[in-house]
């Protein structure tokens, strides 16, 4: 059965989507088929609003509630709106996990639409610069992709209160690079573990 949200730690996370704008390599939807504790995260069919709303039910249960899942939510811009509203409305706090890529698929500057509906973006910025990002994530846009990320995480400063750019400890790579970008554009920035085949 397809797993729409699950709980980890404090928090809900939900899955509406396995469309992405990048291919990385590593993604873990590959390596560990698509599973995550115990929950398959591969979706036939992306769920409704009314499908998502139903499963998180009292969003204040949680401290965060997260979009995430084995995708982008933000190729499914129109459904993370409407239900982070409803979140809002019902006293939740919204986190969106996202590569940073919405404003150059959609042709749109998308940051003004979630001012209000978002409290955290973070933003995962795998390489320092267009060539090593293009490398290690192989995004839709290619080399202008990083330019588009480095952009997207400096405009969502106007529109969202909190926005950390994420990195990912591969081995070999020059990670406090991508935190002195963090620095130059004043935003957060968090690194997160590299997860191998065994660690799901
Ligand atoms: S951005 Fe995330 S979901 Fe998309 S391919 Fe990369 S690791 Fe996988």
């Amino acid at each position: 059965m397809n797993t729409i949200s699950y709980v980890y730690g404090n928090n809900l996370y939900l899955n509406i989507t396995n469309r992405c704008m990048m291919s990385c390599p590593y993604c873990i939807k590959r390596k560990w088929g698509n599973k995550f504790e115990g929950n398959d995260l591969k979706l036939d069919v992306e769920p409704s609003y009314k499908e998502v709303i139903d499963v998180i039910k009292d969003p204040k249960k949680y401290d965060e509630v997260i979009f995430c899942g084995y995708g982008d939510c933000l190729i499914n811009i129109e459904t993370v709106k409407k239900i982070s509203r409803w979140i809002k409305d019902n006293s939740g706090r919204v986190r969106v996990n996202t590569a940073g890529l919405a404003n150059r698929y959609y042709g749109r500057d998308i940051l003004p639409e979630l001012k209000g509906l978002i409290d955290i973006i973070s933003i995962s910025l795998n390489g320092s610069d267009p060539k090593e990002y293009n490398d290690i994530n192989k995004p839709m846009f290619e080399e202008e992709s990083f330019g588009e990320v480095v952009k997207f995480a400096k405009r969502a400063k106007n529109y969202i209160p909190k926005v950390i750019i994420t990195a990912i400890e591969f081995p070999g790579f020059d990670i406090l690079k991508v935190e002195r970008i963090a620095k130059e554009i004043g935003v957060q920035f968090r690194i997160r573990p590299y997860l191998g085949d065994e660690d799901n």
